[in-house]
C-alpha cells in the first residue's frame, strides 16, 4: 500500500512523472543506444497539459462575474499538433490561428468555428472571405485590412456572423527579448494607440462600423513582465469604454486580451501561474472581470512549455582545445531559438544513462552540441554535468512549446516522433504516438523528389 501511494504521489507531480517516462521510453524502445534505435524522441506529459488547461480556466472562472462568456483560445503556433489541439478542446479550450495551415489543424482537431480566432498580420482576401464564411472571429491588424473587411461585409446581405475586432498596440514598451516584444512604440502589430490621431481614428472607425464588436491586444510574451502586460489590457479596456460611450451603447462586447504569460525555464517550478496573472489583471483593471465584457484569451507557451521533453542520444564525446563536447542528436532542428539566441533562450540539460536512469557523478563543464553542421549548433556551453558518455541520453525539459513543435529543417534533419505519455496509478507509463518521425522518403518528397528533371 505504501509503495502504491508513493507512486501515486510521484505521478502527481510533473517532475515525478518525468524520470519514469524517460526510463519507459528506453525500455519500450522509443529511443536508445541500440543499433537502429531512434536517436531522438520528444515526449508530452498529458496530465501536465490537462493540469495547465485546468489552471487557466479555473483562474479566470474564479475571478469573472458568473455567466460571463469566456473563450480560452490556445495559440496554435506554440504546439501545432492535431492531437494536442484535440486534447485542449476536450479540456474546454478553443484555438487561435494565424495561417491557413493553423486553421486547417484546428479544423482537423474538430475545434468549431465559434471557438476559433484568426489573428495573422498578413491575411489574404481569400483567408478573410473563408473566415467570414465559416463564422470564425477575425481580428484585423491595420486600416488596410479593415478596408478589405468593409468590402466583404458591405457586400453581404446580413451582418457577419463572425465577430470582428481590431488589434491595437498599446505601445507600453519592450520586455527582455526584443524579437518577442509586440508592444513597442514601433511594433509591426496592430494599430499604434499612442500615435498622433490614432485614438480618435479608432473611435470613428467603430462608430462607422456597427459590426466591429471586439478589441484585441497581445502585448506579452517571454521576457515581458506581468505588470506591463496588465497595463496593455488596461489601455484596451479604457479604449472599449471610450468607444462604447461615444456609441451610446455597448458596441464593443468582447475583449481579446491575447496570451504571452512568460514561462520559467530555470527550474521545474511553474511560475508565474495563471492565478498570479489574473491577480495582476484584477489589480490593474478591476472592471475587466465585472461581466460587462466577454473575454477571449490566447495563451500558448504557458500552457505547453513545461510539458514537453526532448530526449536525445549522446553519439560521441570529445575534447577540442580545452573544451569537453558531447555530440548529441538534439540541436538547432528542435531548439532553434536556443541555437541562434542562446542568451535569451537557455535550456536545462538533464543527464540520463543508457538505461534511462538519472546519471550521477562529479560535475564537469561540457558543451552540449547538436547534429547540425554549423558551429553555433549548441544547446549549452560549459554546463556542469556528470561526465557524459556515448549511449547516454540528455533530456531537455520545458520544450513543449515553440521547440520541437516548430521544427527547423536545417541539414535536412527529420522531424522527430512525438509521443504523449500518461502514468497510471500503479506507475505504468503508457505512450501514444502524437506525430510520427519523418522518414527520409518524406524529406526527399518535400525537397522536390518527384520533380527531379525540372531544371534540365
Ligand atoms: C504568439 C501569439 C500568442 C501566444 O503567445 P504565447 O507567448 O505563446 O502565450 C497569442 N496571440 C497572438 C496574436 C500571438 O501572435
Amino acid at each position: 500500500m505504501a509503495a502504491n501511494s508513493e507512486v501515486k504521489g510521484v505521478a502527481a507531480s510533473a517532475a515525478g512523472r518525468r524520470d519514469p517516462a524517460v526510463r519507459a521510453a528506453v525500455e519500450q524502445g522509443l529511443v536508445g543506444a541500440a543499433d537502429g534505435a531512434e536517436p531522438l524522441v520528444c515526449l508530452l506529459d498529458v496530465a501536465g497539459i490537462r493540469a495547465s488547461a485546468a489552471a487557466l480556466t479555473g483562474a479566470f472562472a474564479a475571478a469573472l462575474a458568473p455567466g460571463t462568456p469566456v473563450l480560452h483560445a490556445f495559440a496554435v503556433k506554440a504546439a501545432p499538433l492535431v492531437p494536442v489541439l484535440r486534447l485542449l478542446a476536450d479540456a474546454g479550450l478553443g484555438c487561435e490561428v494565424a495561417s491557413p495551415g493553423e486553421l486547417a489543424l484546428a479544423r482537423a482537431a474538430g475545434v468549431p468555428a465559434d471557438r476559433t480566432v484568426l489573428d495573422s498580420p498578413a491575411k489574404t482576401p481569400a483567408e478573410l472571405r473563408e473566415a467570414l464564411a465559416l463564422g470564425i472571429a477575425v481580428n484585423a491588424d491595420n486600416p488596410q485590412e479593415l478596408a478589405r473587411l468593409d468590402g466583404l461585409v458591405g457586400r453581404a446581405a446580413t451582418p457577419p456572423a463572425a465577430p470582428i475586432g481590431l488589434r491595437i498596440n498599446p505601445q507600453t514598451g519592450a520586455g527582455a527579448i526584443d524579437a518577442l516584444s509586440t508592444a513597442t512604440a514601433t511594433s509591426k502589430f496592430g494599430i499604434a494607440l499612442r500615435d498622433p490621431g490614432a485614438r480618435a481614428w479608432l473611435v470613428r472607425a467603430y462608430l462607422d462600423r456597427p459590426w466591429l464588436t471586439r478589441l484585441h491586444i497581445h502585448s506579452g510574451s517571454q521576457g515581458v513582465p506581468l505588470a506591463l502586460i496588465a497595463e496593455g489590457v488596461r489601455e484596451l479596456h479604457a479604449l472599449a469604454e471610450e468607444i462604447n460611450a461615444a456609441a451610446g451603447r455597448r458596441q464593443v462586447d468582447t475583449l481579446d486580451i491575447g496570451g504571452g504569460l512568460p514561462v520559467n525555464f530555470a527550474s521545474d517550478e511553474e511560475t508565474p501561474t495563471f492565478a498570479r496573472y489574473v491577480a495582476a489583471l484584477r489589480e490593474a483593471v478591476p472592471a475587466l472581470f465585472d461581466g460587462s465584457y466577454g473575454l477571449v484569451t490566447e495563451f500558448g507557451r504557458s500552457l505547453l512549455a513545461k510539458h514537453g521533453l526532448v530526449l536525445a542520444r549522446v553519439e560521441y564525446t570529445k575534447t577540442s582545445g580545452s573544451r569537453s563536447i558531447a555530440l548529441t542528436h538534439a540541436g538547432v532542428q528542435v531548439a532553434t531559438r536556443t541555437a541562434y539566441a542562446p542568451a535569451a533562450w537557455p535550456v536545462r540539460i538533464l543527464p540520463y544513462d543508457a538505461k534511462g536512469a538519472p546519471k550521477t557523478g562529479d560535475p564537469v563543464a561540457q558543451d552540449i552540441a547538436g547534429p547540425a553542421c554549423f558551429a553555433g549548433d549548441l544547446l549549452a556551453t560549459a554546463r556542469e554535468l556528470p561526465r557524459l558518455a556515448p549511449g547516454d541520453l540528455i533530456g531537455v525539459p520545458d520544450t513543449g512549446a515553440y521547440f520541437f513543435t516548430a521544427h527547423y529543417g536545417y541539414n535536412s534533419l527529420p522531424r522527430p516522433a512525438v509521443h504523449g505519455f500518461t502514468v497510471t496509478e500503479s506507475g505504468e507509463v503508457r505512450f501514444r504516438l502524437v506525430r510520427p518521425a519523418q522518414d527520409v522518403s518524406a524529406i526527399v518528397a518535400e525537397a522536390g523528389g518527384d520533380l527531379r528533371d525540372a531544371l534540365l
